[in-house]
């Protein structure tokens, strides 16, 4: 079967591995290169948690993990670094969060405020916490640029800077066009374009936004391998943090706020210039949350969220053409499992979980 992989961010990288691991003729094409920062899947630090309220989530997490383990020995690189994970704030829910862990098989503690203090002084909560120590952050670039590697060992082949401009059935095939004139005519596509998905396939319920991550310096530089990543949501701002790893130089903790930035047509509406307003309420959250940074980022960075209105990854067959969106700010975790998800939706071995499908294809 051949098999055409539209973009190499961590979707389509880990699918195009899949894909020619089980021996499909497959080609990647990458308008840009794989894990270029225009997209959603380059630097060093996503974060990895299990604690999700749905346990449909938490046990994809679990799942996930095996496969990062499979990915690691596949190529003896270190793409996970582990760091443990707290969930706080009024509408986080420790507790509901707590017996979804328990389901999973996951370990964690529910901590009093007093105690969370105690153990992490740089961070100030705001009521129970939920800490479990198996979390951590994976490196997606370095991720990314392997699983291109391992694809391409395993018989695909690779094109950098070929912009798929057009996807046309007919007669049970399909032909990819490029911006240069080029064709190709594969037997399938799997388009995972991230924030450009509008501009190839409208009718895709995502939608795409702009949003900004920020580095703050940690006080005690002593202290950098001992911050944990977290989730802390309330009414009003909800933030997430995680050491910054090789993109802070080490030296600092990445806070972004959830949603705090705008929703753009596509990928390349993307301005790269950072909003000051969303800035100043994340030194005033640093300010009043964080004593353990120094309340000054030194560095910040625009990026691009593709976003569904249930947070549901969207990955379904419509005929020849496969489409991948494992969006909404939480789709690294899961990159080489996903892979394999999506490699199954492409070749017909089996249809994705319900929550992932288009509400048309059911
Ligand atoms: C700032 C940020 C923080 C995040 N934090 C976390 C986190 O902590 N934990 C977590 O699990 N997830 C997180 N995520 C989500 C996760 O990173 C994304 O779900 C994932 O990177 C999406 O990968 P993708 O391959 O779908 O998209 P992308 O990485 O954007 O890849 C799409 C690729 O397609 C290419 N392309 C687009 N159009 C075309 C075309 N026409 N022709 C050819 N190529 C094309 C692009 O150049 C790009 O390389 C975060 C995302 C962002 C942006």
């Amino acid at each position: 079967m051949r098999i055409a992989v539209v973009g190499a961010g961590l979707a389509g990288s880990a699918t195009a591995w899949r894909l020619a691991q089980r021996g499909a003729q497959v080609t990647l094409l990458e308008r840009a290169t794989p894990a270029n920062p225009q997209g959603s899947s380059h630097g060093s630090a996503r974060i990895f948690r299990y604690a999700y309220p749905d346990p449909f989530y938490a046990k994809l997490v679990v799942e996930a993990r095996e496969h990062w383990s499979e990915l690691e020995d596949a190529t003896g690189a270190t793409f996970f670094r582990k760091t443990g994970a707290l969930d706080f704030g009024a509408v986080r829910d420790p507790h509901q969060l707590a017996g979804v862990l328990t389901e999973a098989g996951v370990d964690h503690e529910l901590l009093a405020a007093e105690e969370a203090a105690e153990r992490w002084p740089g961070i100030r909560v705001d009521g129970p916490v939920l800490w479990h120590p198996a979390a951590g952050v994976i490196d997606a670039q370095a991720a990314v640029l392997a699983m291109t590697e391992l694809a391409r060992a395993a018989g695909a082949t690779v094109h950098e800077n070929w912009t798929v401009t057009a996807v046309v059935e007919s007669g049970g095939r399909v032909s990819v066009r490029s911006a240069d004139g080029d064709e190709l005519t594969v037997d399938h596509v799997v388009l995972a374009a991230g924030g450009w998905l509008p501009e190839l396939m409208p009718a895709v319920p995502v939608r795409v936004r702009q949003e900004q991550a920020f580095h703050f310096p940690y006080r005690d530089p002593a202290e950098a391998q001992r911050w944990p990543t977290f989730v802390h949501k309330r009414a009003g701002m909800s933030t997430y943090s995680l050491p910054g790893g090789r993109d802070a130089d080490h030296r600092g903790q990445k806070v972004a706020e959830y949603f705090g930035g705008s929703e753009i047509a596509s990928a390349s509406a993307n301005d790269g210039i950072v909003d000051p307003g969303n800035r100043q309420r994340l030194v005033d959250y640093v300010v009043r949350h964080l004593p353990g940074l120094i309340p000054e980022p030194y560095a910040e960075t625009t990026c691009v969220f593709t976003c569904t209105a249930d947070e549901n990854f969207v990955i379904d067959t419509v005929g020849a053409v496969t489409v991948a969106s494992p969006c909404s700010g939480h789709g690294a975790k899961f990159a080489p499992l996903l892979g394999a998800i999506i490699a199954d939706a492409a070749t017909g071995r089996a249809r994705p979980a319900a929550k992932f499908r288009l509400p048309s294809a059911d």
